[in-house]
């Protein structure tokens, strides 16, 4: 790593902005060799946490695994940072439950900037990206900076997040800025809107911040963390840094009453802000406005480092004057005298519809240019990371001149995410749901690694410490499951061992018996004491394995039709004009998308099941063969 890349300088990825998709975007790229620069407004903000000081949650910690199976670094990072671990939903199957991970925000930035700092083939830059220098033929040629400077590279990776023309308001009161202390990227905006892309407007929000030292913690609800913390990283066995517990409190009815007499000083509600809000991150003010029979809305109070006396009030969201934010601090049990350093606010920014991307996340519209993170219409670190990551990954392939990364719907929920955003574009923040994925049994945070790191491995952008922890794991797995499967007794033999199953003579294996929700390590160890020499961390896989055995075994063949259908490719400048039998409606919507396979076709919204029978009548008939994807 050098600090500063000189005038004239020329590299083979520029990544823009330091957020969580431009630190992923960078080392990815530089880990598979790129000669790769990060600039960035201020290297002290790199790895900043604009909003809450969490990683993961539902969802958002299955992205968390994926990343670090892809040797990402969002997972490690959080794990050096994190300071109350909870595996969310952890009542539930192990499919829909979300690792999550409370933050100390100054370490997680250290932690982050170290890691950037120790890559190989990085160079970070504190500048502002002012444009884009582009050729005649409108691909990419490198990137200019605030100062005039012009900086080249044949691959561009934009990630400036809520940056771009991004305004904050509180009340009334409104200025340019791209988060709080930062200045709005506008010339970038300007670029783009030049360019022909098509940009929409989005919002989202922050609580205020609160001094803990005024907060009355007694009477409060305590939420401890897991113990043991369960880390992101497959990497990591355990977490060493000093864990701590959070507290609940909840907004009240005189709260309440205080936000709807002061509905029309919101920033959200006078009509200032014109773009769309995050659904499922309301501020306080559209959670009072939506339910109003709801007498209390939970607040999670949550410290912003070890030491840091700084809380996060975790839902009430707001962009009320700041003399109302006060106000209604005082109507909330623990927090009467509670000092607020830091108002909260709104902020709207731009976005570019995501469907000018193809799934490598690069633009149709500037070859060599990448776009990932909240410029893409998407909310929240894991989502940016994540989208970070691929970009990275592709800018840097393409510069190598071969292959590319693009993980499906059948493998990642990354894949998942990047077909949604390429197919369907975002009419609101975009956010991760289990919900989203159609394989969501077989996409779980447990087993990440076994779908994606080796797809890493082949394109080479998993590193070595992972590959042998990863393939020492792979055959211990294989060892020990080959091993439950060819073990096996009868119903006579299973209960002279205290394991009683119906008495119907049908001889059991051990993984059969293993996914029995009522028999334990302990049981089968009577039976087969080999079991007891098993790695604890390789059983419970194991056990969630032989789980989903049966379900999976229905959802492979889904796969497989799934994977028919991807792997048929349209071909590049597909004329939608010529083609016979398309509903106008249809016509219009592929146009927009240029969908590069015909699985992604038939996720637009209004592309019917006809529309694509007559798609494949017209590339068979006219291309003769249908083309594989690669
Ligand atoms: P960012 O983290 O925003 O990083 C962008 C980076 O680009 C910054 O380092 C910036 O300095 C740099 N940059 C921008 N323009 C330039 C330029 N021209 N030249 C050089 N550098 C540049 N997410 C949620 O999931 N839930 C929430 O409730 C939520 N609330 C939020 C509230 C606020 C007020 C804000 C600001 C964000 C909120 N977020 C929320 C969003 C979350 O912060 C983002 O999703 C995430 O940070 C996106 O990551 P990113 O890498 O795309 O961009």
């Amino acid at each position: 790593m050098s600090d500063r890349a000189k005038t004239g300088s020329r590299f083979d990825v520029i990544v823009i902005g330091g957020g969580h998709a431009g630190c992923e975007a960078a080392a990815a790229s530089a880990r598979i060799g790129a000669d790769t620069l990060l600039i960035t407004h201020k290297l002290e903000t790199i790895g900043e946490m604009s909003c809450n000081p969490a990683i993961g949650g539902l969802a958002k910690g299955t992205l968390v695994r994926e990343i670090d199976a892809l040797d990402g670094l969002m997972g490690r990072v959080a794990d050096k940072a994190g300071i109350q671990f909870r595996v969310l939903n952890r009542s539930k199957g192990p499919a829909v439950r979300g690792p999550r991970a409370q933050q100390d925000r100054a370490l997680y930035r250290a932690a982050m900037q170290e890691e950037l700092k120790a890559q190989e083939n990085l160079t970070l830059q504190a500048d502002e990206v002012e444009d884009l220098a582009l050729n005649r033929d409108s691909s990419i040629r490198g990137v200019i900076t605030g100062r005039g400077e012009e900086i080249a590279a044949s691959k561009v990776v934009l990630t400036t997040g809520t940056f771009l023309s991004g305004v904050i308001h509180i009340g009334d009161q409104r200025h340019s800025a791209g988060r709080v202390g930062d200045p709005a990227a506008s010339g970038l905006s300007e670029t783009l809107n030049r360019t022909g892309f098509r940009l929409g407007r989005l919002k989202t929000g922050t609580p205020p911040r609160l001094d803990g030292r005024t907060i009355d913690f007694t009477g409060l609800e305590r939420q401890p963390g897991d113990n043991p913390p369960q880390p992101f990283s497959y990497l990591n066995k355990d977490i060493s840094q000093r864990q701590i517990d959070c507290f609940i409190t909840g907004t009240s009815e005189d709260g309440h009453a205080l936000i709807r007499e002061n509905l029309q000083k919101s920033a959200m509600f006078s009509g200032n802000i014109e773009g769309i809000g995050p659904r499922y991150c309301p501020s306080i003010e559209d959670k009072v406005v939506r339910f109003p029979d709801r007498k209390s809305h939970q607040i999670f109070l949550e410290p912003e480092g070890l030491d840091d006396h700084t809380v996060y009030p975790n839902g009430i969201s707001t962009s009320l004057p700041e003399e109302v934010q006060t106000a209604l601090l005082r109507t909330i049990p623990g927090l009467e005298q509670a000092e607020m350093i830091r108002p909260g606010y709104a902020i709207e920014y731009d976005f570019v519809d995501p469907r000018e991307l193809a799934p490598d996340l690069q633009t149709k519209r500037i070859e060599g240019l990448y776009l990932a993170g909240q410029i893409n219409g998407t909310t929240g670190y894991e989502e940016a990371g994540a989208q970070g990551l691929v970009a990275g990954v592709n800018s840097a392939l393409a510069v190598a001149g071969g292959g590319s990364f693009m993980p499906d719907r059948a493998n990642s929920f990354i894949g998942v995410m990047i077909d949604d955003l390429t197919t369907q574009g975002a009419t609101e923040p975009y956010r991760m749901f289990t919900s989203r994925s159609e394989y969501r049994i077989y996409l779980r945070p447990d087993n990440a690694d076994q779908r994606l790191t080796e797809i890493g491995i082949e394109l080479g952008f998993v590193g070595k410490t992972r590959r042998n922890s990863f393939e020492s794991k792979m055959s211990l797995l294989d060892q020990n499951r080959s091993y439950l499967r060819g073990r096996k007794a009868s119903p006579n033999q299973l209960s002279h061992f205290g394991i009683e199953v119906k008495r119907d003579g049908i001889v059991r294996s051990a993984w059969e018996l293993l996914s029995h929700p009522n028999l334990e390590r302990h049981d089968l160890e009577k039976t087969w004491p080999e079991i007891c020499d098993m790695y604890p961390d390789v059983f419970d896989q194991l056990k969630i394995e032989a789980g989903y055995d049966h379900y999976l075994r229905r959802q492979e063949a889904d796969i497989d039709a799934f994977n028919r259908d991807q792997s048929l490719a349209l071909p590049h400048g597909l004329d939608y004009d010529c083609i016979g039998g398309l509903s106008t409606e249809a016509r219009v919507k592929l146009k927009q998308a240029s969908p590069t396979t015909l699985g992604a076709a038939s996720r637009i919204s209004g592309v019917t099941p006809a529309a694509i029978t007559a798609l494949l009548r017209h590339v068979k008939r006219k291309h003769n063969t249908v083309p594989q994807a690669s």
